[in-house]
């Protein structure tokens, strides 16, 4: 009997199909091999992902054809996708898909060849090229640039004009050979690093090292947990790590969050291993991306960079994965499969017999617990390289500024003093304000109304350069209105509150007349290039003042800033989320971290409605522990993570009783088959009650394990009868739940 083969087609479909193993291909056919495949009347292309005796179909149909010669997908992560699939409730097809970027699985995508000139041993015959030059001079030209070594076709053309006659010429004489090369895509071409040497560690810092090499060294390795605070050298540890896990011929892959994937950080790789390091970035052209991950494919690059989705780099003989900021929400997917990076991370670690490292200055409690009961080994490093001290947080109380000032300014006094104070010594100052835009409202001041959007639950934000109003969340945009929309109303005082970046940009321009200031948000950074140069320019003392979102809070590291202002640290904290004080403390250390570097002390300022905030204060005092401890109480006594996962079930629809109904019928299938030590809540409305003009409700699953709740979420998915007009979506050990 032939063996059967389970595919996963490449189309949006969430199975897998059974076909025939052809007597021709039995031995050339591998779990992740493409393949050809009949579909109804189509052919359509897939992947084997796994071998089975027998198929409980009939007439299985057989594989048309083997696409390539190697499979692009390995075992290893075809399992890991499969259990991410199973994890997270997520359709096979879709992880799959993740595992394998698109820039990889598209048949068209090639590698770019070039045709490479170079001399030939004739060439060294100096009377022939003597008479050649008299005769033909761009002949001779084109042999001049070739002196120095083989250059390809379109620099020569590039140098020299239309060339191509006669190189071809030069080759039929003997004088020169033409060959085809790959051409490495590469966006940081032209950009230099400079070689850097291993510094000598701090003592912590060894002894976070030893943890580590202890830990590669070991077939059975540990994850272990890297808390240190910002400034304590974390990334050297990582650098020395990855040297000794090189040393011994095996790979890494470092992870880091989307936001500090900076080229800050690439370079600091770069110039400490050159170009071993491969870059996998979604921003980076699909040819530079096929070119990356195929060097890492094929072995010719050894670390692998990337954020999370370069969790599934194809590294053969992995020994050691580098999650730094472990803490970051970034690394969870928002969208299906809806994977958390570092998990996925230390499960690959767990499976490929390979090391974790999950580094942070303010781990997630769950990683934290984890290291507390012993899981994780743990390595603290609380004092910053060179004994340098931490910077000072001064906390300043926006309600005393606003009765003391009568009004609600962008910036209290003391962050103006402290700026100018800065300004005069030419230090450098990073004020940060998660929101971009100029005002996140328009408010009438007589009736109270508020611009809306009309397809969300969220209020219209004013964008200055544009004069217009703009959803952030779906991105509609409309004139600003001439006064009050409500028809009984209709002031035309109707005004602007609350402040973005555009409107502190102003407030500074008008502050500071003199200080050069840049703002960075996604709005101002639409080029590829526009974060390295304003970077760039900041670290050449060409600004003052940097401005931004959470796109400046991370990772970056100048060594003249000695003043980090935050203009409203109350924003992350009221957010509807049982993480919201968790966030805001780890955004404040963060933002504070940038402070103070070099070898001048910084300063924090914090502006804030609610001073006396646990996380806040927490933050000030650099008191963590303090912080976890009353944090982890109340995730106790709610069983919210580490004390138990969670699963946020989202049902979405324009039709709001429809989605309600739904969501009542579905809760009440599910609860006949959970057993008592789960929770389930809802259905609610979510924070976020519509979007995209829909209407969005939530139910909320909790429990000490995850399968507890999974196996009977998958038992009624499988034959639930969905109404057309309602999505719905399920988000297993969710980060946010809006
Ligand atoms: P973290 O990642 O923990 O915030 P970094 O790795 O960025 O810290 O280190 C902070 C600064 O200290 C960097 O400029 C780095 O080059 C420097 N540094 C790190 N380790 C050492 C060391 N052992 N000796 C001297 N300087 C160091
Ligand atoms: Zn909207």
């Amino acid at each position: 009997m032939s063996r059967v083969a389970r595919v996963v087609v490449d189309l949006s479909l969430d199975r897998e199909f059974d076909y025939l193993v052809p007597g021709e291909l039995s031995d050339a056919l591998q779990v992740g091999s493409r393949v050809e495949v009949p579909f109804g009347r189509r052919t359509v292309s897939g992947y084997v992902v796994s071998f089975v005796e027998s198929s409980s179909f009939p007439n299985l149909k057989p594989i048309k054809a083997m696409i390539g010669k190697k499979p692009l997908v390995e075992e290893n992560i075809l399992n890991l996708a499969r259990w991410i699939a199973d994890y997270y409730v997520a359709p096979v097809e879709l992880a799959v898909r993740t595992v394998l970027p698109s820039a990889v699985r598209q048949t068209s995508a090639r590698f770019k060849e070039v045709n490479i000139v170079s001399l030939t041993e004739h060439a060294s015959d100096l009377e022939q090229v003597a008479a050649l030059r008299r005769k033909a001079a761009v002949q001779g030209k084109v042999m001049d640039a070739l002196a120095a070594g083989p250059v390809s076709l379109p620099e020569l053309t590039a140098k020299l004009g239309a060339v191509s006659a006669a190189v071809r010429a030069l080759e039929r004489k003997g004088f020169v050979t033409v060959g085809s090369r790959v051409l490495r895509r590469r966006a940081d071409a032209g950009h230099e690093v400079l070689p850097t040497q291993p510094l000598e560690l701090m003592p912590e810092q060894a002894a976070a090292l030893e943890l580590i090499r202890q830990s590669v060294d070991t077939g059975d390795p540990r994850v272990v947990l890297l808390f240190g605070v910002t400034g304590s050298g974390k990334t050297e540890v990582y650098l020395q790590a990855i040297d000794h896990v090189l040393k011994r011929g095996q790979g890494c892959i470092v992870l880091v969050p989307e936001i500090s994937l900076t080229p800050q950080t690439v370079d600091r790789f770069r110039s400490r291993f050159g170009d071993t390091v491969a870059v996998l970035h979604s921003e980076l052209s699909s040819g530079e991306r096929h070119d990356e991950w195929h060097r890492v494919h094929e072995g010719s690059a050894r670390i692998a960079i990337g954020p999370r989705s370069a969790v599934f780099a194809p590294m053969k003989n992995l020994g050691l994965i580098v999650v730094d900021e472990e803490h970051e929400h970034s690394y969870k997917q928002e969208e299906a499969p809806r994977y958390h990076a570092r998990d996925v991370a230390v499960m690959r670690g767990h499976r490929e017999g390979c090391a974790v490292v999950l580094g942070s200055a303010t781990p997630s409690l769950e990683s934290h617990s984890n290291a507390q009961r012993g899981k994780y080994a743990l390595a603290r490093m609380p004092h910053r390289v060179d004994h340098r001290q931490m910077p000072v947080m001064r906390i300043v109380d926006m309600r005393q500024e606003m009765e003391k000032e009568r009004r609600l300014n962008v910036l209290s006094s003391d962050l103006y003093e402290a700026i100018r104070a800065r300004l005069d010594r030419t230090e450098q100052t990073i004020l940060f304000l998660n929101r971009r835009g100029f005002a996140t409202s328009l408010v009438c001041p007589s009736c109270g109304a508020v611009a809306r959007c009309e397809n969300c639950s969220v209020s219209m934000t004013y964008h200055k350069p544009t004069h217009r109003l703009l959803c952030h969340i779906c991105g509609a945009g409309q004139p600003v209105p001439e006064c009050c929309p409500n028809p009984d109303c209709r002031d035309p005082a109707f005004k602007y509150s609350g402040i973005g970046t555009q409107r502190v940009e102003d407030v500074l321009h008008k502050t500071f007349p003199k200080a050069r200031i840049e703002r960075m948000d996604s709005d101002t950074m639409t080029k590829k290039d526009s974060y390295r140069k304003v970077l760039n320019a900041f670290r050449g003392g060409q600004i003052d003042i940097l401005l931004g979102t959470q796109m400046i809070a991370k990772g970056l590291d100048f060594p003249s800033v000695t003043l980090v202002g935050v203009i409203a640290a109350d924003l992350s904290l009221h957010m509807p989320d049982f993480r919201a004080g968790e966030r805001t403390f780890q955004l404040l250390t963060q933002v504070a971290g940038r402070a103070g570097r070099g070898d001048l002390v910084g300063e924090v300022i914090v502006q804030t409605f609610t001073p006396f905030h646990p996380a806040i204060q927490a933050a000030r005092t650099l008191d963590y522990d303090g912080f976890l401890d009353q944090e982890l109480e109340y995730r106790r006594e709610l069983g919210y993570p580490p004390y138990g996962h969670l699963v946020c079930i989202t049902l979405r629809g324009a039709q709001e009783e429809l989605v309600k109904l739904t969501g009542a019928t579905f809760a009440k299938r599910l609860q006949e088959k959970l057993d008592s030590s789960v929770r389930l809540g809802g259905p609610t409305p979510a924070p976020l009650a519509k979007a995209h003009g829909e209407f969005r409700y939530q139910l909320i699953l909790r429990a000490p394990h995850t399968k507890q709740m999974t196996a009977p979420l998958k038992d009624v998915l499988r034959d639930f009868k969905w109404p057309d007009a309602v999505a719905w979506s399920v988000d297993v050990d969710a980060s946010s739940l809006m």
